[in-house]
């Protein structure tokens, strides 16, 4: 008889925009063999296609009565998850400028956060994940015994989004993510919180694998 397999675990990494915690995410699902989900580039995605089809992004009401119709799927390659809207992989649209400006607007439908959760959770499917978002350790997986809050000054991050070369609205989307109804940004109170603001990735990496292995979860070894 197979051994029933282990049930799947996430480790939830939240944080306001530009605070490394993408690149954090990566790394440690890299490290552990398991997949990398970004939420953000979800909502992204939906905003793109808000705008493609000429949809205003402040109006729910037309945005709910669309969403069923965009197609919105997810794929995994390389241990990543992409998201797909009517068959098109999304990758440069989704840090366009008109998308940074929108996508706080977009993602405080409740009607997109509902379909986009349950898109997130179903993929534990594809096993172990390493999930990064807002909401992640508060709504998304409540449950999760690993969860990481990856905060940084305001002047770090908009200088680091500076360096990617990207005109975003930092502060304003913080403000919106962080005052939405519906499952508004905020640290789960069992996140361990890390402030990368005089951090270099690899050393908020480390203090993340540090910690994980603190508590039984410790890479494959090669
Ligand atoms: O992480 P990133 O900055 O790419 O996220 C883009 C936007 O998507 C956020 O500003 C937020 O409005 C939304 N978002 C969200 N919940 C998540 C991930 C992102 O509301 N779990």
């Amino acid at each position: 008889m197979t051994p029933a397999s282990p049930m799947p675990e996430v480790i939830a990494i939240d944080g306001p925009a530009a605070s490394g915690k993408s690149s954090v995410a990566r790394a440690v699902a890299q490290k552990l063999g398991w997949t990398f989900v970004n939420t953000g580039n979800m909502y992204r995605a939906v905003t793109w296609a808000v705008l493609d089809t000429g949809i205003d992004p402040s109006d729910p009401a037309a945005i709910t009565a669309a969403l069923d119709r965009m197609g919105i799927d997810f794929k995994t390659e390389d241990g990543e998850t992409s998201v797909c809207i009517g068959g098109k992989t999304l990758h440069a649209e989704l840090t366009e400028d008109r998308v940074n400006k929108a996508v706080s607007l977009v993602a405080s439908v409740p009607a997109v956060r509902q379909k986009l959760v349950a898109g997130q959770r179903a993929l534990t499917r594809l096993g172990s994940l390493v999930m990064e978002g807002r909401d992640i350790g508060s709504v998304v997986f409540p449950h999760s015994r690993f969860k990481f809050y990856v905060d940084a000054s305001e002047e770090v991050r908009t200088a680091r989004r500076q360096a990617q070369g990207h005109v975003d609205q930092i502060s304003a989307r913080d403000r919106m993510d962080s005052s939405r109804k519906t499952s508004p940004l905020v640290t789960a109170p069992d996140a361990i919180v890390i402030d990368s603001s005089h951090l270099s990735l690899a050393e908020v990496i480390d203090r993340v694998l540090a910690d994980l292995a603190t508590r039984g979860l410790t890479p494959p070894t090669a």
